[in-house]
């Protein structure tokens, strides 16, 4: 199996003009070795978020060039494992997440993975369900640090990105230029704090091109759904975005007239937070697969 390690290429910013270090056919499956979202500075708890130099955080392991990936297609990235290591953690700091003006100091969690459970403290123990925290593709336009989540993809902390699950990504540039990287061990809707359990680990993920599939944002499939995933400034535009794509999707997928569609998804399809903490913020709505009639990409 191709294997792309952060030692091989990392990034800290999409960008168009992204070079690529490696190649991957469409089907291939490569494993994307990736450092912690701190780059593996953060090593004890006297280690926090402002002691950090930020141009060397939140790295992207890649970038992939997929052979034969054009503007207009999809990229179809399969999530078949993610292996994590045997410690990861926690930071909080002032200013920052969304009770950042309540947080008087910089503080630093280290949480021990044991058994597949996160060991939070002596009484809770969490089962962990690891996820991508950043993924994407060189963009149409500008330079996005990747602590920006965005069309690209990026920083989407979203945590269906997980085993068994896809994300489908548009296609920008010739070649796509896939990184990734910000394994989180576990992270719940919002990321209140800023931090999920950060965690360095190993993704194994197959990378499909989709030819002539035109999505303009992020889009993930689980096995009972699919979630339309947008960033933007504010959270609220994002909700916009997503509820835009989402209805869509569904129109198309169910077969329905758009007022209808509309009409379905506010009784049947949620409207989530992924993350409010990130210079952008991201929404997603999940359609229940159950309502669809056919594909609902195309
Ligand atoms: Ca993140
Ligand atoms: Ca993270």
């Amino acid at each position: 199996m191709k294997r792309v390690s952060f030692e091989d290429g990392i990034i800290y910013s999409f960008r168009p003009d992204l070079e690529p270090v490696t190649t991957a056919r469409s089907g291939e499956t490569v494993e994307f070795v990736c450092q912690d979202a701190c780059g593996g500075l953060i090593r004890s708890e006297k280690d926090t978020l402002e002691s950090l130099d930020l141009d060397r955080v939140n790295g992207a392991t890649g970038p992939v060039r997929v052979m034969g990936s054009r503007p207009g297609d999809a990229l179809r990235v399969l999530i078949r494992g993610i292996r994590v290591a045997a410690t990861g953690f926690q930071s909080i700091a002032p200013k920052v997440g969304v009770l950042g003006d309540e947080v008087s100091r910089p503080s630093t969690k280290i949480i021990p993975i044991r058994d597949g459970k996160a060991v939070f403290s002596k009484s809770i123990r969490l089962p962990i369900h690891p996820h991508v925290g950043t993924i994407g593709v060189a963009p149409n336009e500008g330079s996005w640090t990747t602590f920006y989540p965005g069309d690209h993809g990026g920083n989407l902390d979203t945590k269906e990105i997980a085993k068994g699950n896809a994300v489908y990504l548009p296609v920008f540039q010739p070649g796509a230029q896939l990184a990734m990287g910000d394994i989180h061990a576990l992270m719940a809707d919002g990321e209140v704090c800023v931090t999920g359990i950060e965690i360095a680990g190993t993704i194994r993920a197959q990378i499909d091109v989709v030819r002539g599939v035109h999505i303009e944002r992020p889009v993930v499939e689980t096995m009972d759904a699919w979630i339309a995933v947008a960033s933007a400034p504010t959270l609220d535009e994002a909700a916009r975005l997503a509820t835009h794509d989402g209805v869509a999707l569904l129109a198309r997928g169910a077969r329905l007239p758009w007022d209808e569609a509309y009409m379905l998804a506010s009784i049947a399809c949620d409207l989530r937070i992924s993350q409010d903490v990130d210079p952008w913020r991201t929404a997603k709505l999940v359609i229940p697969k159950s309502l669809m009639r056919r594909l609902p990409l195309r």
